[in-house]
């Protein structure tokens, strides 16, 4: 059984940034009914009993073809806000010295990364996902649309920014870009950099 990760923090803790019903609503109904409906999609796959939801994503081809719009939609939707939720945090965290390296080396600096993880979802039409993935040892900057996981392309998360309305729309409304921006403020970049040097 696939579990959701505990929370770091209380719901109400990411006010104003994201507001506490938004944040209720969507670890409780959205991310738990991801996470029960992966768990039920592949209950009955004995085949991938003792994989990782990883690795499920990576192996997509083994599963059933009845069940694999759900294992993907399911599987992605629970990875996916494993990820987002572990990476935001109250008041935001710094990268780490040595990711802060890397992340200069690859993008020159740190504010051309966070511009270019905000075009990209700025470019998001629909429901979908920016991520910062690590691609052939390289940092590469992504969206994908619904639920997909980058595992599916064997990529490797390790930022997640949710773009389905449901992550923003009681406090934003249409004003997707001001979350966007927001989002920034609460990324727990300590994480992501922990995420990257496990990864790497
Ligand atoms: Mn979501």
């Amino acid at each position: 059984m696939f579990k959701r990760n505990d929370l770091r923090y209380n719901f109400k803790d990411l006010d104003p940034y994201i507001d506490a019903l938004t944040m209720e609503t969507h670890y409780e109904k959205h991310y738990k009914g991801y996470t029960d409906k992966f768990n039920d999609a592949i209950s009955t796959v004995d085949s991938l009993n003792n994989m990782s939801a990883e690795d499920i994503m990576r192996n997509i081809s083994l599963v059933p073809f009845e069940k694999k719009d759900a294992v993907i939609n399911n599987g992605g939707g629970y990875l996916n806000h494993l990820l987002y939720f572990d990476n935001i945090i109250p008041n935001g965290m710094k990268p780490s010295d040595d990711f802060l390296n890397v992340i200069e080396n690859e993008f020159e600096s740190f504010d051309n990364l966070i511009a270019e993880l905000k075009l990209s979802a700025n470019k998001m039409f629909g429901s979908g996902w920016t991520f910062l993935v690590i691609e052939n040892g390289k940092l590469k900057v992504i969206n994908r649309k619904n639920q997909d996981s980058p595992y599916l392309d064997k990529l490797i998360p390790i930022l997640a920014i949710d773009l389905w309305e449901h992550a923003y729309y009681l406090n934003y409304k249409n004003l997707r870009a001001e979350y966007i921006d927001n989002f920034f403020k609460i990324v727990n970049w300590d994480f992501v950099s922990k995420k990257y040097f496990e990864n790497i």
